[in-house]
């Protein structure tokens, strides 16, 4: 077998490795057989890539090529050591960022090549020339759309930059005209390709990245960050045609439509159209930037919390980002467990973007033991909250917004959420009076059945777990005495 046509089977095998991980990581079970077959995918394609490459190239160039590969393990390796659960997607829209640019490098790389020796020394056939033009500029359009959308992803995530929407007048005709000059550019470049060509769709391309992901509010990161996901995934793809590279393109188009559909699906679970939102946000109106006067809110402290708990017939708790800042998991599966003990019926219901990636509170409340049968999604648990004696919520906020229900007029508007405030009693467990992601006030804190535990959420449920106890051995004391008296 010529190393070829090996290098073809390692192609096929790896491919196949990159579904079955797809397939894997799509349910808890067998998540971490997915990610070892994802692991053994790459790590078979870059043999292969490495030992195909060298037949053709200098050992200096090959030893280039492996120490670009360790210093990125290096890399790799350090940072996923290092990174927090709620800051993995800001890690991923980095991530992101670097498939953009090395789509573009690839891109510019290709049309320098063809420019400098002609089509003699490169693999392309004259007549296929016009092709590979389009293909360079597919390649730079999308690499460079991702390369600085990523950025501001990353930006807006890791707060460094506000997550409300950039609203530049006519940024609807902006986003539309910027893709009509992408495509005459693609035209006159695939007749007459030159520098100056490059340079503008390279430049069009990064401001349209930048302006796209910037027009789009806090509350629809989930998707922007899987759309990224997608269109890191087509670039990939643009890449592999100009590199020749099956393994690439196969990849890339794994990449880009599972992005693509799991957009899709964020964007049903939130009501948003997903064509809006690939849009920069298209139809979206503006914010009013007014703030309704809700009134006053209540405040209990832990004693109060628990005296309610123990009283209660059912609990649910929603958890949200705060919980997973504060760490939280554990305590709440204490609270749990000694709830479920005293007899009070306690579930979790779980919105699809709590937290900051699809899965979060999934993975915490995994992480802390607690029993999947508990934990429900949210449209498994809407309808019961009506017949619940206390919500625990801790560290949700735009997820249990009332507004995105009740006021058309709200920036979450259509959004589903989980209608905690149809419970009897609701606990909101945060530090302040603070909005959430999404920069809205939320009306629930100000509801008569809703009450404000301030404080880390934490140190919150131990300070609840505390007092149960205390109650416990409160309601243990005259027990005892009367065994003793009976003993007499
Ligand atoms: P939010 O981000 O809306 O609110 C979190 C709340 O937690 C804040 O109001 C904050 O209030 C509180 N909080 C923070 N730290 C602590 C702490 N240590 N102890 C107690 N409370 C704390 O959370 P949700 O989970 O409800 O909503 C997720 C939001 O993130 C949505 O808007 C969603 O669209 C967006 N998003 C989701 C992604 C996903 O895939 N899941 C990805 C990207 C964005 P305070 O400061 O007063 O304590």
């Amino acid at each position: 077998m010529t190393s070829l046509t090996a290098s073809h089977a390692a192609d096929l095998v790896a491919a196949l490795l990159f579904i079955l991980s797809l397939a894997g990581l799509s349910q808890h079970r067998t998540s971490r057989a997915g990610v070892v077959y994802g692991i053994a995918g790459m790590a078979l394609a870059l043999v292969a890539t490495v030992v195909v490459a060298a037949q053709s190239i200098t050992a200096g160039a090959v030893a280039l090529i492996l120490l670009a590969m360790a210093l990125g393990a290096m890399t790799g390796l350090w940072r996923a050591r290092r990174v927090e659960m709620t800051q993995m997607p800001e890690l991923i829209a980095v991530l992101h960022s670097f498939v953009g640019l090395a789509a573009v490098l690839v891109g510019w790389n290709s049309y320098l090549e063809v420019e400098s020796h002609g089509t003699a020394q490169t693999r392309i056939g004259a007549d296929l020339l016009g092709i590979h033009h389009a293909e360079v500029f597919i390649g730079i359009f999308i690499g460079a759309v991702t390369f600085t959308g990523s950025i501001v992803a990353f930006l807006k995530l890791s707060a460094r930059i506000k997550s409300r929407p950039l609203m530049l007048p006519g940024k609807n005709a902006l986003n539309i005209g910027a893709l009509a000059a992408f495509v005459v550019l693609t035209v006159w470049f695939t007749i007459s390709p030159n520098l100056p060509l490059t340079i503008a769709v390279t430049v069009l391309a990064l401001a349209l990245g930048w302006h796209l992901v910037a027009s789009i509010g806090g509350g629809d990161m989930p998707v922007v960050v899987s759309m990224l996901n997608s269109y890191s995934g087509w670039a990939a793809a643009a890449a592999g045609f100009l590199l020749d590279n099956n393994l690439l393109i196969v990849t890339g188009a794994l990449v880009g439509s599972s992005g693509a559909y799991l957009s899709y699906i964020m964007c049903k679970a939130m009501n948003r159209s997903f064509l809006s939102v690939i849009m920069g946000g298209f139809g979206i109106a503006a914010p009013s930037g007014h703030e309704e006067d809700h009134g006053e809110h209540r405040e209990v402290r832990a004693a109060q919390a628990a005296e309610m708990l123990a009283q209660a017939r059912s609990v649910i708790i929603t958890p949200g980002y705060g919980m997973a800042v504060a760490q939280a998991q554990q305590p709440v599966a204490e609270l749990t467990r000694q709830l479920r003990e005293r007899g009070v019926a306690v579930r979790f219901g779980v919105h699809p973007v709590a937290g900051r990636l699809p899965g979060h509170m999934n993975v915490l409340l995994a992480e802390a033991k607690v029993s999947y049968d508990i934990v429900l999604e949210m449209d498994e648990i809407n309808d019961d909250f009506a017949d619940t004696s206390v919500v625990l919520v801790i560290g949700a906020n735009d997820t249990v917004n009332p507004a995105a229900t009740e006021d058309p007029g709200s920036p979450i508007a259509g959004m589903p959420v989980l209608r905690v405030w149809e419970a009897e009693q609701v606990i909101v467990f945060k530090r302040s009076m603070a909005s959430g992601y999404a920069g809205v006030q939320n009306p629930l804190f100000f509801r008569e059945n809703s009450s404000m535990l301030f404080g880390d959420a934490k140190q919150s449920v131990e300070e609840i777990l505390h007092e149960l106890s205390a109650n416990n051995r409160r309601d243990a004391v005259p027990a005892a005495r009367q065994a003793t008296v009976v003993s007499h």
